[in-house]
Protein backbone atom coordinates (compact mmCIF):
# COMPACT_ATOMS: atom_id res chain seq x y z
CA UNK A 1 0.00 0.00 0.00
CA UNK A 2 1.25 3.64 -0.81
CA UNK A 3 2.13 6.70 1.25
CA UNK A 4 -0.99 8.51 0.27
CA UNK A 5 -3.23 5.52 -0.11
CA UNK A 6 -5.30 5.50 3.60
CA UNK A 7 -4.74 2.40 5.95
CA UNK A 8 -8.40 1.76 6.48
CA UNK A 9 -12.21 3.38 5.67
CA UNK A 10 -13.73 5.54 8.22
CA UNK A 11 -17.19 4.40 8.86
CA UNK A 12 -19.91 6.10 6.54
CA UNK A 13 -20.62 9.54 7.91
CA UNK A 14 -17.52 9.65 10.53
CA UNK A 15 -15.65 12.15 8.02
CA UNK A 16 -15.20 15.84 9.65
CA UNK A 17 -16.43 17.27 6.22
CA UNK A 18 -19.62 15.07 6.44
CA UNK A 19 -20.50 16.73 9.85
CA UNK A 20 -19.73 20.29 8.69
CA UNK A 21 -16.69 20.24 10.73
CA UNK A 22 -13.61 20.71 8.51
CA UNK A 23 -11.22 23.65 8.93
CA UNK A 24 -10.22 25.77 5.47
CA UNK A 25 -6.80 24.11 6.24
CA UNK A 26 -8.25 20.61 6.34
CA UNK A 27 -10.16 20.85 3.21
CA UNK A 28 -7.04 22.42 1.41
CA UNK A 29 -4.87 19.38 2.69
CA UNK A 30 -7.49 16.69 2.03
CA UNK A 31 -7.96 18.05 -1.65
CA UNK A 32 -3.99 17.46 -2.48
CA UNK A 33 -3.67 14.13 -0.80
CA UNK A 34 -6.84 13.05 -2.96
CA UNK A 35 -5.08 14.47 -5.81
CA UNK A 36 -1.64 12.50 -5.01
CA UNK A 37 -3.50 9.66 -4.27
CA UNK A 38 -5.19 9.67 -7.67
CA UNK A 39 -2.26 10.72 -8.62
CA UNK A 40 -0.78 7.26 -7.82
CA UNK A 41 -4.00 5.41 -9.19
CA UNK A 42 -4.49 6.71 -12.41
CA UNK A 43 -0.85 7.55 -13.68
CA UNK A 44 -1.53 7.41 -17.27
CA UNK A 45 -4.81 9.71 -16.76
CA UNK A 46 -4.84 11.56 -19.92
CA UNK A 47 -7.50 13.42 -22.38
CA UNK A 48 -9.45 10.77 -23.45
CA UNK A 49 -10.09 12.77 -27.40
CA UNK A 50 -7.77 11.60 -30.05
CA UNK A 51 -5.96 14.26 -31.81
CA UNK A 52 -2.80 15.19 -32.30
CA UNK A 53 -2.71 19.53 -32.66
CA UNK A 54 -4.69 22.60 -31.38
CA UNK A 55 -7.59 22.35 -33.83
CA UNK A 56 -7.61 18.71 -34.01
CA UNK A 57 -8.33 18.97 -30.18
CA UNK A 58 -10.68 22.25 -30.25
CA UNK A 59 -13.25 20.20 -33.07
CA UNK A 60 -13.36 16.80 -31.19
CA UNK A 61 -14.28 18.94 -27.63
CA UNK A 62 -16.58 20.79 -29.80
CA UNK A 63 -18.02 17.01 -31.04
CA UNK A 64 -17.86 16.15 -27.22
CA UNK A 65 -20.96 17.68 -26.29
CA UNK A 66 -24.06 15.51 -24.80
CA UNK A 67 -21.96 12.26 -26.19
CA UNK A 68 -18.70 9.94 -24.98
CA UNK A 69 -15.22 10.89 -26.14
CA UNK A 70 -15.12 6.91 -27.08
CA UNK A 71 -18.29 8.02 -29.94
CA UNK A 72 -16.04 11.31 -30.85
CA UNK A 73 -12.93 8.93 -31.47
CA UNK A 74 -14.91 7.07 -34.16
CA UNK A 75 -15.86 9.80 -36.28
CA UNK A 76 -13.07 12.10 -36.01
CA UNK A 77 -10.18 9.79 -38.01
CA UNK A 78 -12.16 10.71 -41.25
CA UNK A 79 -13.05 14.19 -40.35
CA UNK A 80 -9.63 15.14 -39.79
CA UNK A 81 -8.43 14.00 -43.13
CA UNK A 82 -10.62 15.26 -44.65
CA UNK A 83 -10.41 18.91 -43.10
CA UNK A 84 -6.88 19.95 -41.96
CA UNK A 85 -6.82 23.39 -41.71
CA UNK A 86 -9.46 25.85 -40.35
CA UNK A 87 -9.45 26.97 -44.00
CA UNK A 88 -10.67 23.83 -44.67
CA UNK A 89 -13.47 23.87 -41.87
CA UNK A 90 -14.34 27.73 -42.96
CA UNK A 91 -15.10 26.53 -46.92
CA UNK A 92 -17.00 23.18 -45.97
CA UNK A 93 -20.21 22.39 -46.88
CA UNK A 94 -22.72 21.63 -43.98
CA UNK A 95 -24.32 18.16 -45.18
CA UNK A 96 -20.71 16.73 -45.66
CA UNK A 97 -19.38 18.04 -42.69
CA UNK A 98 -22.99 16.55 -41.14
CA UNK A 99 -22.79 13.24 -42.46
CA UNK A 100 -19.37 12.57 -40.84
CA UNK A 101 -20.21 13.61 -36.98
CA UNK A 102 -24.03 12.62 -37.72
CA UNK A 103 -23.34 9.62 -34.68
CA UNK A 104 -21.96 12.36 -31.89
CA UNK A 105 -25.88 13.39 -31.92
CA UNK A 106 -26.97 17.28 -32.27
CA UNK A 107 -24.44 16.90 -35.88
CA UNK A 108 -26.51 19.94 -37.60
CA UNK A 109 -25.47 22.52 -34.93
CA UNK A 110 -22.21 20.52 -34.56
CA UNK A 111 -21.85 21.44 -38.13
CA UNK A 112 -22.72 24.44 -38.17
CA UNK A 113 -19.98 25.64 -35.03
CA UNK A 114 -17.09 23.61 -36.55
CA UNK A 115 -17.68 25.92 -39.82
CA UNK A 116 -18.47 28.94 -38.10
CA UNK A 117 -15.28 27.93 -35.75
CA UNK A 118 -13.46 27.81 -38.95
CA UNK A 119 -14.21 30.76 -40.59
CA UNK A 120 -13.40 33.03 -37.11
CA UNK A 121 -10.10 31.52 -36.86
CA UNK A 122 -9.91 32.24 -40.16
CA UNK A 123 -11.21 36.21 -39.91
CA UNK A 124 -9.84 36.55 -35.86
CA UNK A 125 -6.71 34.56 -35.58
CA UNK A 126 -4.92 34.03 -38.79
CA UNK A 127 -5.98 30.55 -38.76
CA UNK A 128 -4.64 29.79 -35.70
CA UNK A 129 -6.07 28.28 -32.44
CA UNK A 130 -5.36 30.85 -30.05
CA UNK A 131 -4.05 30.42 -26.38
CA UNK A 132 -5.78 32.92 -24.19
CA UNK A 133 -9.24 31.96 -22.70
CA UNK A 134 -11.03 35.32 -23.42
CA UNK A 135 -9.99 34.50 -27.25
CA UNK A 136 -11.05 30.52 -27.15
CA UNK A 137 -14.42 31.66 -25.76
CA UNK A 138 -15.48 33.66 -28.41
CA UNK A 139 -15.43 30.63 -31.07
CA UNK A 140 -18.58 29.24 -31.42
CA UNK A 141 -19.51 26.29 -29.56
CA UNK A 142 -16.51 27.05 -26.87
CA UNK A 143 -17.35 27.64 -23.57
CA UNK A 144 -14.74 27.66 -20.70
CA UNK A 145 -14.78 24.04 -20.49
CA UNK A 146 -13.60 23.24 -24.23
CA UNK A 147 -11.20 26.66 -23.94
CA UNK A 148 -9.36 24.75 -20.56
CA UNK A 149 -9.28 21.49 -22.00
CA UNK A 150 -7.44 23.36 -25.17
CA UNK A 151 -5.19 25.00 -23.12
CA UNK A 152 -4.32 22.24 -20.57
CA UNK A 153 -3.91 19.30 -23.24
CA UNK A 154 -2.58 21.11 -26.70
CA UNK A 155 -0.65 24.03 -24.97
CA UNK A 156 0.47 22.75 -21.42
CA UNK A 157 -1.28 25.60 -19.48
CA UNK A 158 -2.93 24.70 -16.14
CA UNK A 159 -6.81 24.38 -16.19
CA UNK A 160 -9.25 22.94 -14.76
CA UNK A 161 -12.07 20.93 -16.54
CA UNK A 162 -15.45 21.50 -14.88
CA UNK A 163 -17.33 18.84 -17.02
CA UNK A 164 -20.42 17.17 -15.47
CA UNK A 165 -17.94 13.85 -13.80
CA UNK A 166 -16.04 16.75 -12.29
CA UNK A 167 -19.20 18.51 -11.03
CA UNK A 168 -20.30 15.47 -9.44
CA UNK A 169 -17.27 14.32 -7.92
CA UNK A 170 -16.04 17.32 -6.56
CA UNK A 171 -20.07 17.58 -4.72
CA UNK A 172 -19.74 14.27 -3.52
CA UNK A 173 -15.97 14.58 -2.11
CA UNK A 174 -17.52 18.04 -0.64
CA UNK A 175 -14.56 20.12 -1.95
CA UNK A 176 -17.33 22.75 -2.54
CA UNK A 177 -20.73 24.06 -2.05
CA UNK A 178 -21.04 25.76 -5.30
CA UNK A 179 -22.99 24.48 -7.99
CA UNK A 180 -22.16 26.63 -10.62
CA UNK A 181 -19.30 25.96 -13.47
CA UNK A 182 -17.18 28.90 -13.41
CA UNK A 183 -17.72 28.71 -9.06
CA UNK A 184 -16.75 25.35 -8.77
CA UNK A 185 -13.72 26.40 -11.08
CA UNK A 186 -12.95 29.02 -8.52
CA UNK A 187 -13.16 27.15 -5.21
CA UNK A 188 -10.86 24.24 -6.83
CA UNK A 189 -8.46 26.95 -8.04
CA UNK A 190 -8.18 28.05 -4.62
CA UNK A 191 -7.19 24.14 -3.05
CA UNK A 192 -5.41 22.42 -5.56
CA UNK A 193 -1.60 23.78 -6.83
CA UNK A 194 -1.89 25.75 -9.98
CA UNK A 195 0.47 23.54 -11.87
CA UNK A 196 -1.78 20.70 -10.86
CA UNK A 197 -5.09 21.89 -12.51
CA UNK A 198 -5.37 19.87 -15.84
CA UNK A 199 -3.88 16.60 -14.39
CA UNK A 200 -6.39 16.63 -11.45
CA UNK A 201 -9.25 17.38 -13.61
CA UNK A 202 -8.02 14.51 -15.88
CA UNK A 203 -7.91 12.40 -12.41
CA UNK A 204 -11.18 12.97 -11.11
CA UNK A 205 -12.74 12.29 -14.08
CA UNK A 206 -10.68 8.97 -14.72
CA UNK A 207 -12.00 7.99 -11.09
CA UNK A 208 -15.81 9.09 -11.96
CA UNK A 209 -15.59 7.02 -14.81
CA UNK A 210 -13.88 3.86 -13.41
CA UNK A 211 -14.80 4.01 -9.75
CA UNK A 212 -17.07 6.50 -8.05
CA UNK A 213 -19.83 5.72 -10.82
CA UNK A 214 -22.72 8.07 -10.36
CA UNK A 215 -25.75 5.25 -9.35
CA UNK A 216 -23.26 2.58 -7.36
CA UNK A 217 -19.81 3.83 -6.50
CA UNK A 218 -17.42 1.19 -5.41
CA UNK A 219 -16.61 2.67 -1.93
CA UNK A 220 -15.35 -0.77 -0.34
CA UNK A 221 -12.01 -0.45 -2.66
CA UNK A 222 -11.69 3.23 -3.60
CA UNK A 223 -8.62 4.34 -2.77
CA UNK A 224 -9.54 7.78 -1.05
CA UNK A 225 -12.22 6.07 0.71
CA UNK A 226 -10.95 7.49 3.83
CA UNK A 227 -10.28 10.78 2.30
CA UNK A 228 -14.30 11.13 1.22
CA UNK A 229 -16.98 11.97 3.24
CA UNK A 230 -19.21 10.34 1.18
CA UNK A 231 -18.04 6.65 2.10
CA UNK A 232 -20.56 4.68 1.78
CA UNK A 233 -23.21 6.38 -0.83
CA UNK A 234 -22.00 2.71 -2.62
CA UNK A 235 -21.61 -0.58 -1.45
CA UNK A 236 -18.56 -1.00 1.36
CA UNK A 237 -17.92 -4.66 1.52
CA UNK A 238 -14.51 -4.63 -1.10
CA UNK A 239 -15.79 -7.96 -3.01
CA UNK A 240 -18.73 -6.42 -3.70
CA UNK A 241 -17.35 -3.21 -4.81
CA UNK A 242 -14.64 -4.63 -6.81
CA UNK A 243 -17.38 -5.86 -8.93
CA UNK A 244 -18.00 -1.83 -9.99
CA UNK A 245 -14.66 -0.66 -10.75
CA UNK A 246 -14.16 -0.54 -14.88
CA UNK A 247 -11.32 0.73 -17.05
CA UNK A 248 -8.31 -0.93 -18.48
CA UNK A 249 -6.71 -0.11 -14.83
CA UNK A 250 -8.82 -2.38 -12.96
CA UNK A 251 -6.29 -4.53 -11.99
CA UNK A 252 -4.31 -1.65 -10.61
CA UNK A 253 -6.91 -0.32 -8.86
CA UNK A 254 -7.91 -3.55 -6.77
CA UNK A 255 -4.10 -3.58 -6.46
CA UNK A 256 -3.93 -0.94 -4.01
CA UNK A 257 -7.25 -1.74 -2.22
S1 LIG B 1 -16.27 5.61 -4.52
FE1 LIG B 1 -17.30 6.04 -2.54
S2 LIG B 1 -15.63 6.47 -1.13
FE2 LIG B 1 -14.80 6.69 -3.20
S3 LIG B 1 -15.00 8.83 -3.72
FE3 LIG B 1 -16.83 7.81 -4.50
S4 LIG B 1 -18.35 7.96 -2.86
FE4 LIG B 1 -16.35 8.44 -1.97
Amino acid sequence: MSSTTPKKHRRPGSHPAAKGAETDIGRTRRARRINRTLAETFPDAHAELDFSNPLELLVATVLSAQTTDVRVNMVTPALFAKYPTAHAYAEADQTEVEELIRSTGFYRSKAKNLIGLGQKLVADFGGEVPTKLEDLVTLPGVGRKTAHVVRGNAFGMPGLTVDTHFQRLVKRLMLTEETDPVKIEHAIAGLIERREWTMFSHRIIFHGRRICHARKPACGVCPIAFDCPSFGAGPTDPEAASDLVTGPERDHILGLA
